[in-house]
């Protein structure tokens, strides 16, 4: 299935630490799609609020006319810019998440990225994974999945990526649990396009899967859903 230019969109949502990024990329890659990882854009907003000291954070709403997002890619991965500077990196710490999940709360911000999105997939075939793509972004979308895990176990990966990244310093598991609940918490009780299973989007709960079977398990719904060979 796809439009009429032979444009096709998957659209992939779930909660933080499902695997999300890292499945859609490799779902992309072996489809020959674009990856946009739209979550990264809500990030590169909240570092710049941070970084400008924006407070309350509502303050972005009168920056985002000056406010120019881009992304890049390189080698098959994204490079998110913000006003030319690539913020790729600096948009991954623990403090960034919570921001991004405060400031994509703000209906301005979604308005804003909303459009950006929307004309990614308009022009070529993307995978986007984020928390309302199946349900607001792309709603015609030709795949909606709905990928999700216990919150220990979305915890369990996202404290071993941590450890791996930054050895003794890194923050111990009920912390990261801790952080993994309340940002579930504020993105699926927010007003505006809070996070939730799109009705026609097929459900992978991944708590027992290792990340090869995630993957064959996310390219085997696709695969079925496009009537690929
Ligand atoms: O996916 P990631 O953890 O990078 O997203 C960071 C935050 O951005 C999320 O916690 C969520 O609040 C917000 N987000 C969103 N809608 C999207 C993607 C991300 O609200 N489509």
């Amino acid at each position: 299935m796809s439009n009429k230019k032979g444009i096709c969109n998957i659209a992939i949502d779930g909660p933080a630490g499902a695997g999300k990024s890292t499945l859609a990329r490799k779902l992309a890659e072996r489809l020959g799609y674009v990856y946009v990882d739209t979550g990264a854009m809500y990030r590169a907003i909240a570092y710049y609020a941070l970084l400008n000291q924006l407070k309350p954070m509502e303050e972005i709403i009168s920056h985002l006319a000056v406010l120019h997002i881009g992304l890049r890619y390189e080698n098959g991965s994204q490079r998110v810019f913000i006003n030319d500077m690539d913020v790729s990196d600096q948009i991954r710490t623990a403090e960034v998440s919570m921001a991004a999940s405060r400031v994509s709360a703000i209906p301005e911000v979604r308005t804003y990225l909303f459009d950006l999105q929307q004309q990614l997939a308009k022009k070529q075939s993307v995978v986007m994974d984020g928390r309302d793509i199946g349900t607001v972004v792309l709603p015609h979308a030709d795949v909606k999945i709905f990928l999700t895990a216990s919150p220990q176990q979305r915890a369990k990966r996202r404290h071993l990526e941590l450890v791996e990244k930054m050895g003794d310093a890194a923050p111990d598991f009920d912390s990261v649990l801790a952080d993994v609940v309340q940002r579930d918490h504020q993105d699926s009780t927010r007003a505006v396009a809070p996070l939730k299973q799109a009705e026609d989007a097929v459900l992978l709960d991944t708590t027992n899967y290792d990340l090869a079977e995630s993957e064959e398990a996310l390219y085997q719904i696709c695969k079925e859903r496009l009537n690929l060979e």
